[in-house]
């Protein structure tokens, strides 16, 4: 039995009552006083401003950090620095300023898969210092259904924020593949879509601005779970999709109305057509125009060329290429990259239709062998020429080492 005599010096509770009493030269402190303290801690070291303690960027200087990681996508980068700026211009003076209440900027960007569209938001994410999480749209159901409630997707950026409520309610939700949740067909009257309208409604709630109860463990695993309340006012949502065949919806409405390059009796390239994108194209392809309100922002990624996949490989600050000199590095070798080895992979990702994504498998396969042979080995340099990739590379392709 523990000496019930000996009690809490701050809140009185008895030895019984907490979980840990820690002893100091003349009293005691329980458990729950320590963490009360410590948040009154944090609470006073808190900066004064209060609402945030991080340094608001301007838009051109939002673009250019954002040009160290993306190549190209000029358009993109530009838009979504400007709405990012406004978002946060507006989480820095809240309520009404001289009584104008400011919407909030939600994006959405249009662009075929591994053209940047991620990596635009993590970027953003982290250069703003704020919690970030990445959903997919296409494991999201109607609460009642197999698959993700909606809230999951707030259990994401609330486990990205370690907890932090206050944090995860100024972070940034990236919603890929939205696209796949457009209603199936373009005819309201059709019964409803589980798959794609239900969800589209559920979202609206966490996009509008509310209190949402959020399980802080996801799913429906732990019903037992108390749920934690997250108000979404000031979470920037950025949705990406690739819309496939949006193109044509596009074209159709252009042509029905007289717009500057067809008065001219010009043909658009298919590729050019997004730049052309509309709120409206998003509702013939299935969005719901309330979901579409709620994303004031609309953009869109270029499709990369050879050109683009080229750069990638070098020009970013963490380019795939000074990533694996990098480890090379760390094992004492000098890896170097010819420019014939370079043309190579490009060559690959092309024919594999796989965007950038395609790069970093190719690079796996090219280099595979070596990481596994040079890493003891007396062999301290490597040079990655056209012979030596493509050697590596139709040999990985028939061990198994697969890229498409
Ligand atoms: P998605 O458009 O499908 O979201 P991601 O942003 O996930 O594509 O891109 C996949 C990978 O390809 C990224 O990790 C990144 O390394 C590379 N990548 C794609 N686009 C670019 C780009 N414009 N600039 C630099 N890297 C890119």
């Amino acid at each position: 039995m523990s000496d019930p005599s000996i009690h809490c010096s701050f809140c009185g509770r008895s030895k019984e009552d907490v979980d840990v009493l820690i002893a100091g030269v003349t009293g005691h402190i329980c458990d729950l006083c320590i963490e009360q303290a410590d948040g009154i801690l944090k609470e006073e070291r808190k900066p004064e401003s209060g609402s945030s303690d991080f340094q608001l960027k301007l838009p051109k200087d939002i673009k250019s950090h954002l040009d160290d990681y993306v190549i190209g996508q000029d358009e993109a980068k530009k838009t979504i620095s400007v709405a990012v700026y406004n978002h946060y211009k507006r989480i820095l003076n809240p309520g009404t300023v001289n009584d104008i209440e400011i919407d909030k900027s939600n994006v959405i960007l249009l662009g075929e898969t591994g053209t940047g569209k991620t990596l635009l938001a993590r970027t953003i994410a982290k250069m703003l210092d704020v919690p970030f999480c990445i959903a997919d749209a296409t494991v999201l159901t109607e609460a009642g259904y197999v698959g993700e409630d909606v809230e999951s997707v707030l259990t994401r950026l609330l486990q990205a924020a370690d907890y932090n409520v206050e944090q995860a309610e100024r972070g940034i939700v990236f919603i890929d593949e939205i696209d796949k949740i457009a209603r199936k067909s373009d005819n309201p009257s059709i019964t409803r879509d589980v798959s794609g309208e239900g969800v589209q409604q559920a979202l609206l709630k966490l996009l509008e601005g509310a209190e949402i109860n959020v399980p802080p463990q996801g799913g429906r695993k732990h019903p037992e779970q108390k749920l934690i309340t997250i108000n979404t006012k000031n979470i920037l949502f950025i949705c990406g999709g690739a819309f496939a065949g949006i193109e044509k919806i596009i074209e159709r409405r252009i042509n029905r109305t007289p717009i500057g390059y067809q008065q001219k009796g010009e043909q658009i390239a298919e590729e050019a057509l997004l730049q052309f994108a509309a709120p409206a194209d998003l509702r013939s392809f299935g969005l719901i125009p309330e979901l579409i309100g709620r994303f004031p922002v609309l953009t869109y990624l270029n499709p990369l060329d050879a050109g683009a996949l080229r750069q990638i490989l070098t020009e970013p600050k963490n380019a795939l290429c000074k990533q694996y000199i990098e480890l090379f590095r760390m094992d004492g070798i000098a890896l170097h990259f010819d420019a014939s080895g370079l043309d190579y992979m490009v060559e690959k990702a092309v024919e594999f239709k796989l965007g950038a994504r395609g790069l970093r498998s190719i690079m796996e396969a090219v280099l595979n062998d070596a990481m596994f042979e040079l890493p003891g080995s007396d062999q301290k340099e490597l040079k990655v020429t056209r012979n030596f990739a493509q050697r590596q590379f139709d040999d990985a392709q028939q061990t198994g080492l697969r890229v498409a």
